[in-house]
């Protein structure tokens, strides 16, 4: 893992171009995002939903829970982000991708069901989503 602690910013816009070690978050789209902690270059999109990723900021410190598994690039890292640093998990195996896609899968066709409406937005980030 080459970054082990990140700084975040609130912003109001996701800048296009991320800076390596830089958590952004914008509250107004309800979304964060980071260049992968491990050192490659893919930006990680973290929505915040009730179904996604929450934030917690203490006032110092911003937490982001469920972990992060970047099982769709090929580092394959997996990691927390909890008070700023960033916690190494252990590598998923390829039977936990498959278990967990389909996990957030059923996650998501429940709620699409309830609302529908969101879904359409939801489905946008879909392509670039891990969990
Ligand atoms: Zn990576």
């Amino acid at each position: 893992m080459k970054y082990r602690r990140l700084e975040h910013r609130f912003m109001q816009y996701i800048p296009r171009l991320l800076e390596p070690g830089v958590l952004y978050i914008s509250i107004e789209f309800a979304t964060a995002a980071h260049k992968c902690c491990c050192g490659c270059d893919e930006h990680i999109v973290t929505p915040l939903t009730s179904h996604d990723w929450s934030l917690t900021f203490d006032g110092e410190t911003v937490s982001l829970w469920p972990s992060i598994g970047n099982w769709n690039y090929a580092c394959r890292s997996h990691y927390i982000i909890k008070r700023n640093r960033v916690v190494e998990a252990r590598p998923w195996r390829d039977d936990e991708i498959t278990a967990g896609r389909q996990k957030d899968r059923l996650a998501k066709s429940e709620f699409y069901e309830v609302n529908r409406e969101e879904n359409e937005l939801i489905g946008d980030w879909g392509s670039n989503l891990h969990i």
